[in-house]
């Protein structure tokens, strides 16, 4: 094994001099969406033993094909960028702790994993390899210690001898999914060229694309025009859980995300084009209301389907690559609509994954019925899941505020906060009040520590059908929804920005179903109202075609938004005299105590009147 000392004082130069001008200094969020991720730091992150994650990489007996090497990378890069946010001392003694168990089960080959030596590279291994790697190099960018790269590189460069070119073995064979597991190791390797400028670690990134496209692999740059469910059908005898699915859909995800950085490095478009020709497959045929996918943990063509009771979806796994493959594409093309779906969801999907104290994340989240806990894997008390999703809680300060240059901060996320933003020499000072998306009025009071000239960008969302904004009371011409409004003066100390964002109720019908959502927020029926089954067929009346009436309530205990709106409701009422007050709640308060006892349900079933020709909006009703 080359020691590569040499490479330690180049990679702490890159990391001294890649420190940005502009940056986020300190953010703090509140509300709702502040309270959820201090729950799941607490609960999730600083909650979690890390003897529990460290004892499989000790045991190293692995040898039935599982995935115990995953838990600990997972839970360290939520760890870190939680760190990143609340700056806890505990937290950071905890990582600190995590990070010395784990290089302390290095083996003299470089191997970290729980793999027996004669099972390496078989099952989860590789992919075990990836979370390792990512962990370890996200504690090095936090903490700077060598220790952490050192140990990456001695792992990576001993995966290398295994698996590296000239080797003779397929990446793509070692694991599952057409190989999708192992070739995202991708996304680790080109961080480690970045951090050492070691060209042995680019060649190993350009021969896992390679493999990509090779014999059996998934073929993610030749197959991006294919929907993602599609690209791999199984074939009779073939299993779901085997190497013939192609479907698997967090793995495919991480291995663009490796591929969105491989373009970063070498600023091929073939690359990019890929990711962008995937996501928008997955955005057309896959990505239902509330901003989450998959059935089974695969691609299903499930956005038609998603009226229908469908097994185990929207594993919580999914719901965070897919929030990571949209970050990775804004920060490329800093295009908002990224974040517009990242808004969706987050307040959707991702919260709709936490229990209402915060002690758990959930594994699948149904669009009807209830949730319950995920079991525990491969030995360990915790789940992919539980291990993973606190990285997309600890992503939403990250992205709500964002400097992608020397001289502009974008607001991205509207959510009560204060923020500290370095811009080159200055700094600015935002507090931004707000009860969005309660309603859509939204404040910022901008204070710099000099009179600074510099654009303030703010994401007008795109499903809004009408917003504007003033500076000082002054309104601002060029509003588009779905673009950045970028507003370019010189800023003094108690400037203020209102943006004033239509929140539109929508009702949304599939086939013979309707859901209704508020702005970003689906709404969901909650055997709690207690105000008939949420089975029940309904009709709803409404003043204006397809735009209920929502008035707000008073919200159950536990939950954030209630409101009430009018429909008939199962086959026996009367559309003239029968109009009951139906109860909905935001879809993440629905079923929220997971109290297998109550039910909810997102989409509910349309009364059929053939007199109406089966539904047809006559009236202001449907
Ligand atoms: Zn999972």
């Amino acid at each position: 094994m080359k020691r590569m000392i040499f490479i330690l004082p180049f990679a702490f130069a890159l990391t001294a001099q890649g420190a940005p001008k502009s940056e986020v200094e300190s953010v703090k969020l509140g509300g709702y969406i502040g309270t959820q991720i201090d729950g799941c730091i607490e609960k999730r992150v600083i909650g979690q033993s890390v003897d529990e994650l460290i004892e499989p990489f000790k045991l190293q007996d692995e040898v039935n094909n599982r995935w115990a090497s995953e838990f600990w990378g997972k839970w360290i890069q939520g760890a870190v960028s939680s760190y990143r946010y609340n700056k806890s001392p505990e937290l950071l003694a905890k990582i600190e702790d995590a990070e010395k168990k784990l290089i302390a089960t290095q083996l003299p080959d470089g191997y970290i994993g729980d793999y027996d030596t004669e099972h390496q590279l078989k099952g989860w291994d590789v992919w075990g390899r990836k979370y390792t790697l990512l962990g370890l190099i996200k504690c090095y960018r936090l903490m700077g210690h060598k220790e952490a790269l050192k140990a990456a590189q001695r792992l990576l460069d001993y995966t290398i001898t295994q698996i590296g070119p000239g080797t003779g073995r397929h990446i793509n064979r070692c694991g599952m999914y057409r190989g999708m597991p192992p070739l995202s190791i991708l996304e680790p390797v080109t961080f480690m060229y970045n951090e050492t400028g070691d060209q042995r670690y680019l060649d190993f990134a350009k021969h896992i694309v390679e493999e990509m496209e090779g014999a059996e692999g998934p073929k993610l740059l030749t197959k991006a025009d294919v929907p993602v469910s599609m690209r791999y059908p199984l074939q009779e005898g073939q299993g779901w859980w085997s190497f013939e699915n192609g479907q698997k859909g967090y793995e495919m995800m991480s291995c663009y995300v490796g591929l969105l950085e491989m373009y970063r490095l070498t600023a091929n478009a073939q690359y990019l084009q890929a990711a962008l020709s995937t996501w928008n497959h997955i955005m057309q045929e896959e990505i239902n209301i509330t901003g989450g996918a998959c059935s089974l943990e695969c691609w299903y063509g499930g956005q038609r389907l998603q009226q229908l009771p469908t097994a185990h979806t929207m594993e919580t796994c999914v719901t965070f690559t897919w929030m990571q493959f949209c970050e990775r594409l804004h920060e490329i093309t800093g295009e908002a609509k990224y974040i517009d779906q990242i808004e969706r969801t987050m307040y959707n999907a991702l919260m709709a994954s936490i229990k209402d104290d915060h002690s758990q994340i959930v594994k699948y989240v149904p669009l009807e019925g209830f949730r319950r806990e995920g079991e525990h894997q491969c030995d360990v008390k915790i789940n992919c899941c539980n291990a993973n999703a606190p990285r997309a809680f600890a992503m939403i300060p990250r992205i709500a505020y964002r400097t992608p240059s020397e001289s502009r901060i974008d607001v991205n996320l509207y959510i009560p906060s204060s923020a500290k933003v370095k811009l080159g020499k200055r700094t600015i000072q935002l507090e931004q009040a707000t009860h969005y998306p309660q309603d859509g009025q939204v404040d910022i009071t901008v204070t710099p520590d000099k009179e600074t000239q510099a654009q303030l960008a703010l994401r007008i969302p795109g499903w809004t059908p009408k917003a504007t904004v003033t500076v000082n009371g002054e309104e601002v011409q060029g509003v588009t929804t779905g673009q950045y409004l970028v507003i370019d003066r010189t800023w003094k100390a108690g400037d203020k920005v209102s943006l004033a964002v239509d929140m539109p109720s929508r009702i949304v019908r599939l086939e013979q179903f309707v859901a209704y959502e508020r702005g970003p927020v689906v709404l969901a029926r909650d055997s709690r109202f207690n105000d008939g089954f949420v089975d029940e067929v309904i009709m709803p009346a409404s003043t204006q075609n397809g735009t209920p009436t929502l008035t707000p309530a008073t919200p159950m205990p536990g939950t954030w938004m209630t409101f009430t709106t009018p429909v008939i409701h199962g086959t026996y009422s009367d559309r003239q005299c029968d109009i009951i007050q139906m109860h909905l709640c935001d879809f993440a308060s629905a079923g929220n105590q997971w109290d297998e006892k109550t039910r909810y349900r997102v989409w509910l079933p349309l009364l059929y009147e053939p007199m109406y020709k089966g539904g047809t909006a006559i009236n202001g009703y449907w």
